[in-house]
């Protein structure tokens, strides 16, 4: 299993996206660290996702995790609709967060966001919490975290800042 990088470490692992000196981000670094990988399942994010986006150092881990996800469901597109996996709400974007020096890890590309309506910001009852075995643990075994449960003492009720639709490969820190 990786080792993924700390938040604070990520531009090490992960490469730096930054364009030199600008709030955008480096064409040169997206070209040869972004990839795109397609889903197992039927995905979609207002067009249907036959692929997206994601930094080529978790690519294999992020299809491991979705096809252990598919696997768990059965093989069953509508069990994958119940489970909100097929609402797709976003891999790689580059938005600096409170300008250049914090980057979200959506800007380094290892970081995904699944049905953001039922798993809000800030909301402490993800609908992912009731989906721990079928789709949290696969990523948390993979060395992932999940947003819903930053702190991993299995709740999301002590998370000031949840973010339950966020499953990210870098570590809190
Ligand atoms: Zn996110």
């Amino acid at each position: 299993m990786t080792t993924w990088p700390k938040q604070s470490g990520a531009e090490f692992f992960y490469g730096n996206p930054r364009r030199h000196g600008a709030a955008v981000v480096s064409q040169d670094w997206y070209r040869s660290h972004i990839i795109h990988i397609a889903p197992p399942f039927f995905m979609r994010m207002i067009k249907p996702v036959v692929k997206f986006p994601i930094h080529r150092a978790c690519a294999a881990a992020t299809l491991e995790w979705l096809n252990e996800v598919w696997k768990n469901a059965g093989y069953d597109q509508r069990v994958i609709d119940d489970w909100g996996m097929s609402v797709f709400s976003g891999s790689y974007c580059f938005r600096p967060m409170r300008g250049l020096q914090h980057l979200s890890m959506h800007a380094y590309g290892c970081a995904m966001d699944f049905d953001a309506p039922r798993n809000g910001l800030h909301d402490q009852t993800p609908h992912f919490a009731t989906l721990r075995q079928e789709v949290v643990e696969p990523f948390l075994k993979l060395g992932g975290v999940w947003g819903g449960d930053w702190n991993g003492d299995g709740s999301s009720a002590d998370e000031r800042r949840a973010d339950g639709m966020h499953f990210q490969f870098a570590l809190l820190g």
